[in-house]
């Protein structure tokens, strides 16, 4: 995700105690995944290899009608099994073919198993259900996550916890699955979805639109965005298949906005590794969103992207197809793995575009922000910077209700920078190329990029780790002279 005018919002950190409903003395939480910050999400017990979602919906009110089929495999031997859904209607849940009892709570889906599963097993779940989907609010951005319908379109961002809001899933990033998206929709309107679209039938008025997503997602990453589209195909230099989808009344800004996308992808794809995916692209969204999401394989942007230049914000979600996407978050508290490395993706793009004095500008000033010494400006007095400076938390251990905090990404991408300049460009990006390789469509933590980072770099990076991630008063960066200021006792 990208934040637009973060400078200017408020950060007010909220201090949920974070509470662990992780496995109490062996026993299995099936109502959780164990995220440290969002226990609710998630269930354990089992693996899930594929969601195929066929969704009808009529574009003149907010209704689906659907059928979600799910492929899994125990991890455990299970009586009983949990999904994540808001509020819609079950139709009709069978599991294995045979009737399944089930009840509800909340956004929790309990489902008795017909015939009980031994660890290992393989078991296929299938779903009818119907409703209005009904958007979750976000608590960092006030964004509606989920299923959002306005104005005759649908689009679909869901970080964190947006997906059980359209469909019956483990709605977490530490369970990813592939996924078939089988979309049908009044004709003339298009869907874009994720992956490669593969098939696309007309009946009766109706058009359905088939998207195949080949490599492993997680569930806030699956998005379906509808309306008269125009869609761009192209494919890039070094030949990445690309496909924009614009409204008809903005297409003409496709060229202005994402001119420079095929570029990006050879020169993110030279020095990260591999583009991961089968296709890139955009799709832009016809709601002026402040805010733009990495939805995997086809960024989703609000139309306020076509406003001005926005090669920062078109490189920070493409970025976030290696970091975020291919490789995800093990747990919500690590967010900064995803949202520190597409910053920074930015500021490389910044210094391969314009060269390293203006990657330096631009790293010396989020240095400014980061630090309290560019706040002096706005007139507030050292105890309001430090009450700033406290509320936006850390950036290795967000608040959960401030997930998306400005030192995630500024200071996020700020560490890598410092990691750059204490073990020198030529570890330093061997040691992005091979986190990148290493956890391909896999999942990782912080530990597991600083093991790589210490392997590489043959330096012992423990106090480096914590001083940057887990502590308030930001390190300095001697090698380009940025030093925190003082801001007087805290207290
Ligand atoms: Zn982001």
């Amino acid at each position: 995700m990208n934040l637009q005018r973060i400078f200017s919002l408020l950060i007010t950190a909220c201090l949920l105690a974070a509470f662990s409903a992780a496995a109490q003395d062996g026993q299995l939480d099936l109502s959780s995944a164990g995220d440290s910050l969002y226990p609710e999400l998630g269930s354990s017990g089992f693996d899930v290899q594929h969601y195929t979602i066929r969704l009808q919906t009529p574009m003149d009110e907010n209704a689906i009608t659907a059928e979600a089929i799910i492929t899994a495999v125990a991890t455990a031997d299970l009586e009983q099994f949990n999904l994540d859904l808001v509020s819609l209607n079950i139709d009709n849940l069978t599991v294995n073919g045979e009737s399944a009892e089930f009840s509800r709570s909340g956004s929790e889906l309990m489902i008795l198993l017909p015939q009980p599963l031994s660890a290992g097993d393989s078991f296929e779940v299938v779903i009818q259900y119907h409703g209005m989907p009904t958007p979750t609010q976000d608590p960092s951005l006030g964004a509606r996550l989920g299923w959002n319908f306005a104005d005759g379109l649908v689009y679909v961002v869901s970080e964190p916890d947006g997906a059980q809001t359209w469909f019956p899933a483990n709605d977490h990033p530490s369970d990813k699955a592939t996924f078939t998206l089988e979309i049908t929709v009044p004709e003339g309107f298009v869907v874009a979805a994720n992956g490669v679209l593969e098939e696309t039938t007309t009946q009766d008025g109706q058009t359905t639109f088939r998207w195949e997503m080949r490599q492993p997602m997680a569930t806030y990453l699956a998005t379906v965005n509808i309306d008269r589209y125009v869609e761009f195909e192209s494919e890039s230099a070094e030949g990445v298949p690309l496909r924009n989808y614009l409204p008809e009344r903005y297409s003409r800004f496709n060229d202005r906005v994402f001119g420079r996308q095929g570029e990006m992808v050879d020169y993110f794809s030279n020095i990260f590794g591999p583009y991961p995916f089968d296709a890139y692209g955009a799709v832009v969204v016809d709601q002026p969103l402040g805010f733009a999401l990495e939805t995997q394989t086809i960024s989703l942007f609000g139309s306020s992207i076509l406003m001005g230049d926005a090669d920062d914000v078109v490189a920070h979600e493409l970025a976030h197809q290696w970091f975020g996407n291919s490789i995800s978050l093990e747990d919500w508290s690590d967010i900064w793995l995803n949202e520190g490395f597409a910053s920074y993706a930015e500021w490389l793009w910044l210094e391969h575009t314009e060269g390293p004095d203006a990657r330096d500008a631009a790293i010396a000033e989020a240095y400014g922000f980061m630090s309290g010494d560019g706040w002096q400006e706005f007139g507030l007095t050292n105890a309001q910077i430090r009450a700033e400076l406290m509320s936006m938390g850390l950036t290795g251990s967000p608040d959960p209700d401030n997930l998306f905090n400005a030192a995630v990404y500024y200071r996020g991408g700020l560490t890598l920078h410092a990691l750059r300049l204490v073990v020198g460009d030529d570890a330093f990006f061997e040691i992005l190329r091979t986190y990148a390789g290493q956890y391909t469509y896999g999942n990782a933590t912080t530990d597991d990029f600083f093991a790589i980072a210490e392997a590489i770099s043959g330096r012992n990076l423990e106090k480096f780790k914590r001083d940057w991630l887990y502590v308030i008063q930001i390190p300095s960066i001697p090698a380009m002279r940025l030093f925190p200021p003082n801001l007087g006792d805290s207290n």
